[in-house]
């Protein structure tokens, strides 16, 4: 059986140093081959030289793109490439730990088409992240896909059909989390205690996080556009309820209608309504036209123990099906 490792490494020089060795020594304690795909997404600090110096051993392949194209997409390609009967996707930080691949290999061995590591205890992050997060994964479950695994993120193995099915996804916006969530796959679930960042700060500023988040919820979801006529309704309700309002105000009690600031307030209410649901609407059509002009997802530039041979065609039809007698 061959194992693929597949590492997306954006700036981390610092971190490198450590996971090479921590990851080789794992590996050789598994009883089989493996392969390690570090896929350098566009980065600007040494780590295309140390990845270089890496490359000495045949086992260790690389995949350098022209720029930064995002965490998503340098998972992607080293999906592209790997050729194992089993892919993992792990970070470059160590804050997904390599020694529980033992565990997640047993589990592909018993029939499991994906195996997911579950953070039991985030303890190591920062009170900012442990919230945020939760905030994400309970916005996602409700929003996304009811199927996504808490606390799961991208440390994952597939088993080869599911990666294929995987790899038939080609959109521009892409939440893997959620895509393995669509194929609905059987899933086992290991828990791991996620560690601190080995060196080096994070690579997910807030901004990132967020642009993330938006991703993860537009490209699955059109609750929010949904949500906008709602929103649109309860306006025209509070509206006819004022009207109403003024008409007893003027024929009843025969004062004279005041009030230029709640003119001037309603004003402001509802052109900031109408111009936010407009933009909301404007950034679903922009991703139609950018999913519309069927872009690569990206771009490598430079290769390292890659055979371009290794990379198979992307399936039209998913179909996972293991050969093991044994699968559940
Ligand atoms: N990463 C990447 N491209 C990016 C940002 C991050 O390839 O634009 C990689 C990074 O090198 C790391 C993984 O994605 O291997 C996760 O990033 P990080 O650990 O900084 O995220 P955090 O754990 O803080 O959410
Ligand atoms: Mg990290």
């Amino acid at each position: 059986m061959l194992l693929s490792v597949i590492i997306p490494i954006y700036n981390e020089e610092e971190a490198f140093p450590f996971l090479l060795p921590a990851i080789k020594k794992v590996l050789g304690e598994l009883a089989c081959d493996h392969e390690i795909i570090f896929v350098n997404d566009g980065s600007r600090d040494r780590s295309l030289q140390l990845l270089q110096k890496a490359a000495e051993d045949p086992a260790v392949k690389v995949l350098s793109f022209s720029r930064n194209f995002g965490h998503q997409a340098a998972i992607t390609a080293g999906m592209d490439f790997a050729g194992g009967d089993a892919i993992v996707v792990m970070d470059a930080d160590l804050q997904d730990p390599p020694e529980i691949l033992k565990e997640m290999v047993a589990r592909y061995e018993e029939g499991f088409d994906v195996v997911s590591a579950q953070r039991s205890s985030r303890e190591s992050d920062t009170f900012f992240k442990r919230t945020t997060a939760a905030g994400f994964y309970w916005l996602m479950r409700n929003m996304v896909d009811q199927r996504l695994v808490p606390e799961v993120g991208d440390f994952r193995l597939f088993s080869r059909p599911a990666l294929m099915a995987i790899r038939s996804f080609r959109e521009q916006h892409r939440f893997m989390r959620g895509l393995v969530a669509w194929l609905g796959l059987k899933e086992a679930v290991v828990p791991f205690v996620r560690q601190k960042r080995v060196a080096g700060d994070t690579k997910y500023p807030l901004h990132k996080m967020l642009k993330f988040a938006w991703t993860a919820i537009s490209s699955f979801s059109a609750l929010p556009l949904r949500l906008s006529m709602l929103l649109g309704l309860t306006f025209c309700g509070v509206g006819v309820i004022y009207l109403c309002y003024t008409l007893y105000v003027v024929f009843w009690t025969g004062k004279a209608v005041q009030g230029w600031a709640s003119v001037v307030v309603l004003q402001c209410l509802f052109s900031g309504a109408t111009l936010f649901v407009l933009g909301l609407v404007g950034d679903y059509v922009a991703k139609i036209f950018e999913e519309a002009k069927m872009r690569p997802l990206y771009v490598v530039d430079r290769t390292m123990n890659v055979s371009h041979a290794t990379m198979q065609p992307i399936p039209r039809a998913i179909v996972v099906e293991r050969p093991d007698p044994q699968r559940h």
